[in-house]
């Protein structure tokens, strides 16, 4: 059933574009100490069970290394939120934006919810595993956050909610961005 879930989300997200062959990740909060994340270069278009990794919210185990390699940032979101779902995504016109903007504001009547998206991690080191605090604290008050020219990370109840804002959060930029060329069109 899980399973069907992360197979049916990567699915999605890479359908959409909203992931390349081997980007992305998602994780799923088993119980208070366990987590299940998609493995380390794993494709998300194409998961199989073997895809799945069972590790530790907060103690490493074997299954560890083999892990995303966002996995610190998927720990600290599953610490410090009630987010019982994550999706890290590369959506395109997204990561443009984020490294022209500070924060996203939808003016779109439809994506309202999603309120102000912050751009976290300007001037900072913004490699895979990295800002993991900052994005948790963010997620606190906010359903989806985008990482300067990296990605989004979003975090919902199951899946398919993280994916739907991570969804969202594209459609939003696609339209600013064609606002912004047409306003300069002008
Ligand atoms: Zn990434």
């Amino acid at each position: 059933m899980l399973a069907t879930q992360f197979k049916e989300v990567g699915k999605a997200l890479f359908t959409r574009g909203l992931v390349s062959s081997h980007s992305g990740n998602l994780s799923v909060r088993l119980n208070e100490e366990k987590m299940l994340i998609t493995r380390r270069g794993s494709q998300l278009g194409a998961l199989s069970d073997q895809d799945l990794i069972e590790t530790g919210i907060v103690k490493n185990d074997l299954q560890t290394p083999l892990a995303s390699v966002e996995l610190p940032v998927h720990r600290a979101i599953l610490q410090h939120t009630n987010a019982g779902a994550i999706v890290h995504a590369h959506p395109p016109h997204a990561i443009a934006l984020s490294m022209t903007e500070t924060e996203i504001v939808s003016e779109q009547a439809e994506h309202y919810e999603l309120g102000r998206i912050p751009v976290l991690g300007w001037n900072q080191d913004t490699r895979p595993g990295c800002l993991s605090e900052e994005v948790a604290e963010a997620l606190k008050t906010h359903k989806i956050v985008l990482v300067y020219g990296h990605g989004s990370f979003a975090a919902g109840q199951i899946l398919e909610e993280a994916y739907k804002y991570t969804a969202a959060l594209e459609e939003v930029c696609q339209v600013l961005w064609l606002v912004k060329s047409l306003r300069k069109a002008k």
